[in-house]
C-alpha cells in the first residue's frame, strides 16, 4: 500500500470521470450541466448512471439543464475537513433542487452568506480546477436584477 505523503494530504480530491459521467464532465467544460433524461418514463436524474433509477431503462439521453434551482438546504463550513480545504473556510455547501427536479450537492460561489436562505433562487456557474475538471457551483440570484 502506498504511503501518503504530505503533498497527498494537501491535494484536494478530484472527480474521476467514468463511462456514465464522462458526458457530464465534458458539458461542464462548456458551462452546461447535463442531466440524464429517460426516454421510456421521462425521469430526469442526477448523478449519471447506466440505468434509469425509476424504470431501469437504458434509454438515457443527456440534455442541458437550465442551471437554475433553489436552495433546498445548506450549511456553512467553518472548520476545514482537512488540510486541503484549510484556505477555503468558511464556505457554504448547498443542496440545490434543480428546476428539472433532481437535487445536487454543490457549493456557493463566494463568501457572502448574509442572504443564504432555504428556497433562495440560485444559478449554476463553473469553476475551472484544471484543463480537465470544471466543477459546478452556484450563486444566489438577485431577484431585483430580473
Ligand atoms: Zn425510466
Amino acid at each position: 500500500m502506498k504511503q501518503l505523503t504530505e503533498e497527498d494530504t494537501i491535494q484536494k480530491p478530484l472527480p474521476i470521470a467514468d463511462s456514465d459521467s464522462h458526458a457530464m464532465w465534458e458539458g461542464l467544460k462548456k458551462g452546461e450541466l447535463l442531466l440524464q433524461h429517460c426516454e421510456d418514463c421521462g425521469h430526469v436524474q442526477y448523478y449519471q448512471q447506466g440505468l434509469c433509477r425509476i424504470c431501469q431503462s437504458k434509454k438515457l439521453v443527456h440534455r442541458a439543464a437550465s442551471g437554475r434551482g433553489i436552495i433546498h438546504s445548506y450549511s456553512v463550513v467553518h472548520r476545514s475537513p482537512g488540510p486541503a480545504f484549510r484556505d477555503d473556510v468558511p464556505y457554504a455547501v448547498l443542496l440545490v433542487e434543480l428546476e428539472e427536479g433532481p437535487r445536487m450537492i454543490s457549493s456557493l460561489l463566494g463568501k457572502d452568506f448574509t442572504h443564504l436562505a432555504i428556497d433562495s433562487p440560485v444559478a449554476m456557474k463553473t469553476m475551472k480546477i484544471s484543463e480537465q475538471v470544471f466543477l459546478p457551483c452556484f450563486e444566489l440570484v438577485n431577484l431585483a436584477d430580473k
